[in-house]
């Protein structure tokens, strides 16, 4: 299915667009295109080498994108890998409304605040960490979004025939303790949880370098991890069983 929407996908919107003569397009990617990193922060440098199906498409997909773009005239096109994106419009009516139980730990969380869920797992709390829980780099949706909003720009200011890539996030990795703290801060309410063994597939500590998108684009992640909680938290009290 990853190859399938994302692969299969790209191309035949790469295909829509040359034919409605539309060169200029930002590629959502993600982090999980360096795999098990060999640095931490991670530059834009670093080597792809992505270790899950679904990071291999977004791989495979940036790959297209460079030939395209070295291939024909006039491209402009930006990958942005995302690191870990959680929160929630600050009005409350846009979020994040998973199908079934939550995979990712923001939504984890909030369905636990909001008695969804009994109890959220913490999976793992011996990694070679600060307090011994993963670490990740937690970025709010709407520096997300600005992000975006700065390198459209960026990028309609060119010439054309360019390409870059650019990680988002905010430099600073969060361990899930650390999130489960900041939550009951923002928010008052505690989140029960059990320290479980690891999840197959995790690393330790991803933590983006953001330098590049500041000087390029003069971009930075603006918003605390207190914010994403409260947003986040917002969403899901406005809307306690997502949109349906
Ligand atoms: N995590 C956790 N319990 C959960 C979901 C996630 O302890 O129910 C941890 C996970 O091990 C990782 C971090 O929270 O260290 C972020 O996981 P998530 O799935 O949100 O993002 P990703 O693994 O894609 O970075």
């Amino acid at each position: 299915l990853y190859w399938d929407v994302n692969l299969s996908g790209s191309r035949v919107l790469l295909e829509a667009m040359a034919a409605a003569g539309c060169r200029t397009l930002v590629f959502s990617s993600s982090a999980t295109v360096y795999g098990i990193p060999e640095q931490v922060p991670i530059p834009e440098t670093a080597q792809v080498q992505p270790n899950n199906p679904y990071g291999h498409t977004k791989a495979a997909v940036e790959q297209m994108l460079t030939d395209v773009a070295t291939s024909n005239p006039g491209w402009r096109v930006a990958s942005l890998r995302y690191f870990n994106p959680v929160g929630a419009h600050p009005s409350g009516q846009l979020g994040e409304d998973p199908s079934g139980i939550p995979n990712n730990l923001f939504p984890y969380i909030t369905q636990v605040a909001a008695g969804r869920l009994e109890h959220l797992r913490v999976f793992g709390n011996d990694y070679p960490t600060r307090d011994g829980s993963g670490e990740r780099d937690y970025l709010h949706v709407m520096d997300l979004a600005e992000a975006h909003a700065a390198t459209l720009s960026y990028l309609m200011q060119q010439k054309g025939d360019i390409q870059l890539t650019f990680n988002l996030g905010t430099g600073q990795a969060r361990s899930v303790f650390e999130v489960i703290k900041a939550f009951q801060t923002a928010t008052g309410i505690a989140i029960p949880h059990k320290v479980c063994p690891r999840r197959p597939g995790d690393v330790p500590k991803l933590e983006a370098s953001p330098e590049l998108a500041a000087q390029v684009l003069g971009w930075r992640a603006k918003r605390s991890l207190e914010q994403m909680c409260r947003d986040g938290w917002a969403w899901q009290q406005a809307n306690p069983n997502g949109y349906r």
